[in-house]
């Protein structure tokens, strides 16, 4: 498939991304990032990261499913309208110049602030990773400021828990103009470029939902938590899911709490004005049960997904991996041209441009 760069140069960037830690999205990445991606490719120059070198920060032992979750996560981002003509997909791996970024990123921020990220410790809590976790695990905040950067973009579309990582980022591209570029620390963010820094410092863009609570009633919904519901469940598990939801609530005369999990789904996935109806209802206990708000909302969730299912099915046969596999290759190049040259950029402000130096495409 071709892949177009018709005028991208005048468009702003876009840069974010998923790991392939699970086969595919959630609803969670929908409403927290992926419609916006889908949404903003006409108005920005987008990149569409897929971090599989953060999915061995903690599946190292499994290649081959971190392989098979990568090409599952792209056939998702395609299902749900990421359209490759107009957008570039970063297989992170064959993107040299965000592993060197990353070393000299950690160089500028200090250790305990690395350790000290929120996400970070949230993360090690709710995967159970205790302290057994991968020297590189912390690291990956280091190198999604490097992701990130690599593209110079301005906006950053993500969830709410990625927001510490997203000032950390702003922090390295700040420092980096100060130290190396020259900007003085009284110019505003938004000015470093102009000022003369390598890197814009961006902005986090988040979602309609910042943070979809999973099926648990609790959690944060995740990949990796056992809570979610995934773009490519059938409709009979997304039935089974959402009948599910936890709420705790006993009876339909029960007030509900106006923020539970329910009306949150409410919120996310029925039109505005009949998820007000319903919360008004719900909050009086004015004999409105769950079990009737769920199959609302199953039968609204399943008219999102059923078109994604369809065109996920056509990407399933080993033709679509083929095809995959051929994008993916072409969008490297496209995704290197940008990157090699953010790259010689930083490394001229570092003083490191001894010669010029070509990948060979
Ligand atoms: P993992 O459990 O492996 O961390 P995840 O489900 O948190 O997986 P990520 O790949 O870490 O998914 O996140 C990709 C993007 O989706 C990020 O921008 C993140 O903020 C957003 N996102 C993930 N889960 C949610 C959610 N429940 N609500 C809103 N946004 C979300
Ligand atoms: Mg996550």
């Amino acid at each position: 498939m071709a892949a177009s760069t018709s005028n991208a140069a005048s468009r702003p960037r876009i840069l974010t991304g998923d790991t392939p830690t699970h086969t595919g999205l959630h609803l969670g990445h929908w409403v927290g990032s992926l419609e916006n991606r889908v949404r903003l490719q006409d108005e920005y120059d987008c990149f569409f990261l897929l971090a599989n070198m953060h999915a061995y920060t903690t599946l190292a032992e499994e290649p081959a499913r971190i392989r098979a979750n990568t090409l599952g996560i792209l056939r998702d981002w395609l299902a749900a309208g990421i359209d490759p003509d107009r957008s570039t997909i970063v297989l992170q791996t064959e993107i040299p110049a965000i592993a060197e970024l990353t070393w000299f990123f950690a160089m500028l921020l200090p250790f305990n602030r690395v350790m000290g990220n929120p996400t970070i410790k949230t993360e090690i809590e709710l995967k159970n990773l205790g302290d057994t976790y991968s020297f590189g695990f912390p690291m990956y905040a280091v190198g999604q400021c490097a992701d990130i950067l690599a593209f110079r973009p301005e906006l950053v579309p993500v969830g709410e828990d990625q927001e510490a990582h997203i000032e950390m980022c702003r922090a390295v591209a700040g420092k980096f103009n100060q130290v190396y570029c020259g900007v003085g620390n009284r110019v505003p963010p938004e000015e470093h470029v102009k000022a003369g820094g390598v890197f814009p410092v961006p902005k986090a863009k988040l979602g309609r939902v910042s943070r979809l609570i999973g099926i648990d009633g609790v959690n944060k919904m995740s990949k990796s938590l056992g809570n979610a519901i995934f773009l490519f469940d059938s409709a009979a598990e997304v039935k089974k899911k959402v009948g599910k939801i936890f709420t705790g609530r006993q009876s339909p005369t029960e007030p509900g709490k106006p923020d539970n999990v329910l009306m949150q789904f409410c919120d996310a996935f029925l039109p505005a004005a009949r998820a007000a109806e319903l919360r008004d209802k719900y909050v009086r206990g004015d004999n409105i049960g769950d079990g009737h708000i769920k199959m609302e909302l199953t039968d609204a969730i399943n008219v999102l997904l059923e078109p994604m299912r369809q065109r996920r099915a056509k990407l399933e046969t080993a033709e679509g991996e083929a095809m995959l596999v051929d994008l993916l290759k072409v969008h490297t190049r496209r995704a290197n041209a940008v990157a090699e040259e953010t790259l010689a950029m930083a490394k001229k402000a570092m003083k490191l441009d001894y010669f010029p130096r070509s990948l060979g495409f």
